[in-house]
């Protein structure tokens, strides 16, 4: 019998109604001679309630105790929903994380699931039940709750899919498919029929959330079949595929997506010394701070001395210019300075690969519209820049309309 694993995100629960339409659709697919295996997430709205009592009692709460809190949010709707299918007569089962075998590593709040025990699920497929697991959680070796990094449930999707071998691993959420660009900020957005995995990677990494990174890593390494579809609409959505079989499509578009991120920070340090082991001062207590720096950039001036620039995350910020600042004492800098009200716009796609001057027209494109370009990163197949984030939906449009993605006139 084929195996499907299903998973609706937040909003597709958010209300009682809502989970009850879940159900229907689930047996829908029960009917048509599936084994189903459905993740659900939290209600929309709740992992960040959890999140919001916890800093009212720590603003710096993280750890275990978080972890303990956050998968509340999901014990809830795998109930709710194990009874809506209960109700219309079909033998169902919830599980939490932990109880259905996921084991991850002991990073609380960002965990990694290091296996799965799919026994339990097996014999409730093989006694005929619908199978329903909590998403964004697991539990360590010594029985701590973990969760998996915020949008989780994508990855516990994907996990059990690749545990179970399942024919398809399909995540459906508010919209029908991945977009060219969100479409919350481009009405023009186009959905894609195909996406590489490689470019689903990249847009997942430069911030668009629509999969969770780590659920496209896994779904590549282990070769699952992704689909994103929409909860409430009926389609073919998005598949994530090889280059190979979405080759057809690309072959057309030099580019296939733009992302963007707002949750991004710029640190200057000004006129150290240009000496071996300066990019090492700098960064190492950034680093031992456990803080991730992305971009870097380092400028030497005219009077010998060097600049340096980085990027963080925007809640990284203040502990960052604090330990930059102590750094600048140290190495006798001239100044150092910040903006956290920046973004980074990325244009991505493996059709860059082959193509020369798409760096040239991103900039053309910006410089019509009077973006200044503060910082700029190139990958094979994607082009970063951090622009003020005034410009966030100027730039992401002219540039989704630069690169002829905008929707074909009807
Ligand atoms: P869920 O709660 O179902 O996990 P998410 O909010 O995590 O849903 O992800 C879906 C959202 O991702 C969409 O509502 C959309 O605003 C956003 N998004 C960002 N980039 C894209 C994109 N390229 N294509 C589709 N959706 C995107
Ligand atoms: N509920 C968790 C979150 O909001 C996990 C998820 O929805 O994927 O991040
Ligand atoms: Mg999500």
């Amino acid at each position: 019998m084929p195996l499907l694993v299903q998973k609706y995100g937040g909003t597709s629960v958010g209300t009682v109604e809502r989970i009850e339409a879940v159900a229907d659709k689930v047996i829908g697919y029960k009917e048509l001679g599936n084994d189903m295996v459905v993740v659900v997430s939290a209600m929309s709205g709740e992992t960040n309630r959890l999140v919001s009592l916890a800093q009212e009692i720590d603003p710096q709460a993280k750890g275990r105790e978080l972890d303990v809190l956050l998968t509340t949010g999901e014990q809830v709707t795998i109930a709710l929903l194990a009874m809506a299918f209960e109700k219309r007569g079909y033998p169902a089962r919830s599980y939490t994380g932990g109880q259905v075998g996921i084991i991850t590593d002991s990073a609380h709040n960002k965990a990694r699931i290091k296996s799965i025990n799919d026994e339990n699920i097996r014999r409730d497929l093989e006694a005929g039940r619908i199978v329903v697991v909590a998403g964004f959680q697991g539990i360590d070796e010594y029985n701590n709750i973990t969760t998996l990094g915020r949008g989780g449930s994508d990855t516990t999707g994907v996990a059990l899919a690749a545990a179970l071998k399942a024919d398809e691993c399909q995540i459906f959420t508010d919209v029908d498919g991945v977009y060219t660009t969100d479409p919350r900020v481009e009405p023009e957005a186009r959905r894609l029929n195909t996406i590489t995995f490689e470019e689903m990677l990249e847009m997942a990494s430069l911030g668009s959330k629509v999969l969770q990174i780590r659920a496209v890593e896994f779904a590549q390494k282990y070769q699952v079949p992704l689909r994103v579809l929409s909860s409430f609409e009926t389609g073919e959505g998005t598949l994530i595929t090889t280059e190979y079989e979405a080759e057809d499509i690309m072959e057309q578009a030099l580019i296939s997506g733009i992302a963007f991120n707002r949750d991004e920070a710029q640190l200057t340090i000004n006129g150290v010394a240009d000496t071996p082991g300066v990019a090492y001062q700098i960064l190492g207590p950034i680093s031992d701070a456990n803080i991730e720096v992305d971009m870097i950039l380092q400028n030497i001036g005219a009077d010998g001395t060097t600049d340096f620039t980085f990027t963080v995350h925007r809640n990284d910020f203040d502990t960052a210019l604090a330990s930059l600042q102590k750094t600048a004492e140290n190495l006798k800098a001239r100044e150092v300075s910040g903006n956290n009200k920046i973004v980074k716009i990325s244009i991505v796609g493996v059709g860059m690969r082959s193509h020369a001057g798409i760096a040239s027209r991103m900039f053309e494109v910006l410089a019509k519209e009077g973006i200044n370009i503060l910082m700029i990163s190139t990958s094979e197949i994607k082009i970063s820049v951090v622009v003020d984030e005034k410009y966030l939906e100027l730039g992401v449009r002219a540039l989704h309309e630069g690169f002829g993605l905008n929707k074909d006139p009807e």
